[in-house]
């Protein structure tokens, strides 16, 4: 119910379009093909993602004789849908980030504004309601304000937050906060990292010495690099996919305020492109607000 709402501008949109792009022709032709690319160029799917699904369309409309503007939408939905599998593979590994090592250690990173630390906030209450303890950690020390708006979040939650002040080491605030984790028997570690893009190399050396810090404490962590997107930017959300994989790991995406933007087709382009799995969808500034991405669903609630 919330992906809908979450996902209804795109969609009126999307279908907009497209019923303008078949309009006053009963057959898929190469016409229907050319509008069809716009379509999804224009709603953010990405240039290399649409050219794959144009390319399977033009393949099952070679093999089939006749392929009408009608049957377009239902096999739009399945070229999505395969699409989307390829990167969200297997049933267990669509819901969510599998807390499956104590403490489960997730790195947080994105420039500043995408939503990462309600993002945060959001996911740390998503897992207190599971029943588990979570800790975070204020890594983000380049602003004042990140520290401030993460405790806010703290504070909502109800759960512990380790923290220094504002310009200390980011990678000594994340060996404080698994240090505490691993004291107070935690589940879960959600850190906060600065996301200065400006500066490439400060931030890939910062992040690979968080993460060196990190697995002083505990082994093989960070377990998760989540990256947070802001959903509503369409282009931009796809340069900054690139910058982050190229300065560190990036196992998970959330891609954040689909509520009212026409955007939402970046969610399958940016999982196709980076070959990443987008485990959570932001719909909306509420703690309730962060849904778990579900490739059914999200196909269901777009073409139905
Ligand atoms: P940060 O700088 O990346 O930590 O960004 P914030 O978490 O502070 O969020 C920036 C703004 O985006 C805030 O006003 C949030 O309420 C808002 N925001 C975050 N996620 C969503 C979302 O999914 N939908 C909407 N509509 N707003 C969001």
């Amino acid at each position: 119910e919330t992906l809908d709402k979450g996902l209804e501008k795109t969609k009126t949109t999307f279908f907009s379009k497209l019923s303008k792009a078949v309009a006053g022709k009963s057959k898929v032709d190469d016409d229907v093909l050319d509008n069809l690319e716009e379509v999804l160029v224009s709603s953010d799917v990405g240039v290399n993602t649409t050219l794959k699904i144009i390319d399977r369309i033009e393949a099952r409309v070679a093999k089939d004789k006749y392929m009408g503007t009608d049957e377009l939408n239902s096999i739009l939905r399945e070229e999505i849908a395969a699409l989307l599998s390829e990167t969200h593979l297997g049933e267990e590994r669509e819901f969510g980030i599998p807390i499956d090592k104590k403490p489960y250690v997730i790195m947080v990173v994105g420039v500043n504004g995408v939503g990462k630390t309600t993002t945060i906030g959001k996911l740390a209450y998503q897992f207190k309601k599971q029943g588990l303890k979570v800790v975070l950690g204020a890594a983000d020390t380049f602003r004042a304000a990140a520290i401030d708006q993460l405790q806010v979040w703290a504070d909502r939650v109800d759960v512990p937050i380790v923290k220094q002040k504002m310009g200390s080491d980011p990678a000594s605030v994340a060996f404080d906060t698994l240090s505490s984790a691993v004291t107070q028997d935690a589940d879960v570690v959600i850190i906060d990292t600065a996301g200065r893009l400006h500066n490439k190399v400060n931030l890939m050396n910062e992040l690979t010495k968080v993460k060196r810090v990190m697995q002083k404490v505990v082994d093989d962590t960070p377990h998760e690099v989540l990256l947070v997107l802001d959903g509503s930017t369409g282009q931009n959300a796809f340069e900054q996919a690139k910058q982050f994989t190229k300065a560190t790991e990036v196992t998970a995406l959330a891609v954040t305020k689909l509520d009212g933007t026409a955007k939402g087709g970046v969610v399958i382009g940016i999982s196709d492109q980076f070959q990443i799995p987008v485990k959570y969808i932001g719909v909306g500034e509420g703690i309730e607000d962060l849904q778990v991405f579900n490739k059914y669903e999200f196909v269901d609630s777009f073409f139905n």
